[in-house]
């Protein structure tokens, strides 16, 4: 057969969510469980995004809300399990009645031009077979990079505020022969290396000062596996690297595996029950923390999470985790550096909500975000880039888009109490406070949504 003669094949579905990282397995299961006809298209061979592919399986699943602690119930226990994550991914989709095509990558949005707005109406998707159209009256974007989004013309920002850069990329690898007993007691009964007491980042930075570890590396995490003997570790680091940019890529790939030996070393040498441990596995893909964060109708911003802001069409509540920024431009993290914390210490939130509008972009129709390229700034961003919080978003978005088609309207029109109901998250209008942010947008009317 000639190459001119292969039809491109088209596909329709009610919803296509790309990606399938914790994120978009949420949003397809959520919108499956509402008899939505959903297709979940991921680039790689497994799923679990980052958590799998990038072995960064240090996560709880989400207690809350109440509907994805269910939707995720059958995954609980395999949070550690590198070898078998993506397989209960799988059999949670594929039990929901989620159509799954692995080895499909997006490289192309269909879009059409609706009242004057950039609606997008599909997707093209790389498969073995050829490019393939598949035609969707929603989208739901969680592939990290957002690559719908950006292909569809979506506004986005990258980076801090102040100079672009962001958060540096990280190989994990997984060791064995870790002589567990050892290594607990000397790290008062932690599997996440702290020993002795707190002191863990100092031997850290003076052995980074001795020459013995990159001059970038400035913290050296370790996470207990699904084995006594293993651990992840969470280390190599390559820094001033755009993710949306291949050679950049390539880059972070090589630097980031041609550390692991020296990371290796420097753990045989200086934490108790490391001294025969060895390297079991690397990841797939090197780890990216950060890349486009997309204009949503509100953006999200780090006052907002550091004073626990209530949003009255919150779709995810109780978000507590740090505001985890990796040093865009050294050895460890970007805040908190002290005697007492050589390597930096995060600020922490108190317990914050994420608006819906942070899932709907400002500029486009027929889609939503999901995951890690939500809006809002930097620091914010560091803190719902866990996954449990994507997981979260997720559910959120694929809720939001079924209920959108139902109902003939576009996201950004939709009654986002429907979607909270869905979640199990009390709508509390009157109560919310209802403070300004960055956004010259932002009051939210209780009765009728402005963005229609
Ligand atoms: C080194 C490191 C350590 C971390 N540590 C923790 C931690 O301890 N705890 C925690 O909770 N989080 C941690 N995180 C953060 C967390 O892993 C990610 O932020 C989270 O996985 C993001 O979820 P997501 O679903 O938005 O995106 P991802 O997990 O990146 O999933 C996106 C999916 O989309 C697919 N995709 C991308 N482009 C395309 C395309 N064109 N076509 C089809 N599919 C596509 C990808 O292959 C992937 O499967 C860490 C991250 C890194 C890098």
């Amino acid at each position: 057969m000639e190459r001119n003669e292969i039809e491109i094949s088209r596909l329709a579905y009610d919803l296509v969510v790309c990606g399938g990282g914790p994120a978009g397995i949420a949003a397809a299961v959520a919108a499956a469980t509402t008899g939505c006809k959903t297709l979940l298209v991921e680039r790689y061979s497994r799923l679990g995004g980052m958590g799998t592919n990038g072995l960064v399986n240090q996560f709880k699943v989400p207690e809350n809300p109440p509907a994805v602690k269910s939707l995720f119930a059958s995954v609980k226990g395999h949070e550690n399990d590198s070898e078998f994550l993506d397989l209960a991914y799988a059999d949670l989709v594929i039990a929901h009645g989620v159509t799954l095509l692995l080895h499909a990558t997006v490289f192309d949005v269909i879009t059409e031009t609706i009242e004057h707005r950039k609606t997008v109406r599909g997707v093209r998707i790389a498969t073995p077979s050829g490019p393939m159209d598949v035609i969707a009256d929603r989208l739901v974007d969680a592939t990290g990079d957002g690559i719908v989004a950006f292909l569809a013309g979506a506004a986005f920002d990258m980076g801090r505020e102040n100079d672009g850069l962001m958060q540096p990329t990280t190989i994990m690898f997984r060791v064995s022969g870790v002589a567990h007993e050892r290594s607990m007691e000397a790290n008062g009964g932690r599997a996440n290396y702290k020993f002795p007491e707190g002191s863990w980042n100092h031997v850290t930075m003076a052995a980074r000062e001795r020459g013995e570890l990159p001059w970038n590396i400035g913290m050296v995490r370790t996470y207990m596996a699904n084995r006594e003997s293993d651990r992840y570790i969470n280390a190599t680091q390559t820094n001033y690297i755009d993710a949306t940019n291949g050679f950049d890529l390539t880059r972070a790939e090589l630097e980031g595996r041609r550390q692991i030996p020296v990371v290796m070393d420097f753990l045989r040498r200086y934490a108790p029950g490391y001294e025969d441990a060895h390297v079991a596995r690397v990841a797939d893909t090197v780890g990216v923390r950060e890349t486009r964060r997309f204009r949503g109708l509100v953006c999200l911003t780090r006052e907002d999470c550091l004073s626990g802001r209530r949003w009255p069409d919150a779709v995810v509540t109780g978000c507590r985790a740090p505001l985890d920024v990796h040093n865009p431009a050294g050895p460890g993290q970007a805040e908190g550096v002290s005697e007492s914390h050589p390597s930096g210490k995060d600020p922490r939130p108190e317990p914050y909500d994420i608006p819906y509008r942070c899932l709907v972009p400002e500029n486009t129709d027929g889609l939503l975000l999901a995951g890690r390229c939500i809006s809002g700034d930097h620091a914010a961003h560091a803190s719902y880039r866990m996954q449990n919080i994507c997981m979260a978003t997720g559910a959120a978005a694929g809720f939001a888009a079924a209920a959108s088609i139902r109902q003939g309207v576009q996201p950004r029109c939709l009654e986002v109490s429907i979607v909270q109901a869905k979640l199990g998250i009390e709508s509390t209008p009157g109560n919310a406070r209802l403070q300004p942010g960055r956004n010259a947008k932002d009051t939210f009317n209780e009765n009728q949504n402005n963005y229609c």
